[in-house]
């Protein structure tokens, strides 16, 4: 089977993350490392790779050329091939261009399954795994916490609000992981010393005929950025005799209606 893991580099969620003002772009000076889901989604192609039989796990990611590093934690867990598609024009990709990008890569290398993140740490639109899927014309099954794969058949289990689902499909597929899945292994001598020298894979858009003004394709551009206010300090109302009072007055000035609270 050959199995494909959707993988990008983020910035570390221990450090502080911010967007760059001036270009409206995920500021990435500082540490920047593979996004643990991600890594989550790894360990899972890995784990099916090793229950199948004669399989791959290839990682597949869109980014800066520096996301080499993260990628190769990949290979250093077990995975046989790196693909970066790097490109200027890919600077400031809507999600998209990068669902398009990602597919392509997917279709021209060819996949039974395609198992990505449910929602990455940075950007955590949570939605590139269905617009992959749906480009492809695969079953998306996402925001799983379980995943089998048995012959050319897929059962998974996902979170949803108060009940716990069973999906099914025939591969290929797209399957999202969920931060329920297990950890990530750590990688052994072999592989650190593997991924050391393995060379990772670069693609162009040209080699995957995307090109990314194409308008006639949805793409949302970023206008403006600014930021985020920051929280004006609340009211602290003592518990003396003025405090019911002046809550009642304080949710009559939010049209929150508290006549009979008064009376
Ligand atoms: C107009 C616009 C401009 C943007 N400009 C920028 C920008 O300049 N810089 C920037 O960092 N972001 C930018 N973004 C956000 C960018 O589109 C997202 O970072 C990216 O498309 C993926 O979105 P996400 O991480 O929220 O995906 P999610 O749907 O939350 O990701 C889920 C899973 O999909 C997979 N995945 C997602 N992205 C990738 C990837 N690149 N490579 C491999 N696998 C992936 C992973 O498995 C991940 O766990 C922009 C978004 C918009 C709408």
């Amino acid at each position: 089977m050959r199995i494909a893991v959707l993988l990008k580099e983020v910035p570390d969620t221990y450090s502080d993350r911010t967007m760059n003002l001036e270009t409206g772009l995920t500021d990435r000076s500082g540490d920047v490392v593979a996004d643990e889901v991600g890594e989550r989604a790894v360990e899972a192609a890995l784990r099916i790779a090793g229950s199948a039989g004669e399989s791959q796990v290839d990682i597949l990611s869109v980014g800066p050329e520096t996301s080499v590093g993260s990628i190769r934690k990949g290979i250093a867990m077990g995975a046989t091939e790196a693909y970066l598609v790097s490109d200027s024009k890919l600077v400031g990709a809507d999600l998209t261009l990068t669902a398009e990008v990602l597919a392509a890569l997917v279709k021209r290398n060819g996949y039974d399954l395609v198992v990505a993140g449910s929602s990455s740490s940075d950007g955590a639109s949570g939605v590139i795994p269905a617009m992959v899927g749906e480009l492809l014309d695969y079953p998306a099954l996402t925001n799983l916490t379980d995943l089998r794969v048995e012959g050319t058949s897929v059962a998974a289990t996902q979170a949803s609000d108060g009940a716990v689902v069973e999906l099914a499909c025939e591969l290929p597929a797209v399957a999202a992981v969920s931060d329920e899945f297990p950890d990530a292994r750590f990688p052994n001598f072999k592989g650190l010393m593997a991924a050391k020298k393995k060379e990772i894979n670069a693609v162009t858009l040209a080699d995957l005929d995307v090109d990314p003004e194409d308008w006639t394709h949805a793409r949302a551009i970023v206008v403006d950025i600014a930021e985020r206010p920051a929280r004006e300090r609340g009211e602290i109302v003592d518990g003396n005799s003025q405090a019911a009072s002046k809550l009642v007055d304080f949710l009559e000035s939010k049209n929150l209606t508290a006549k009979e609270a008064r009376s």
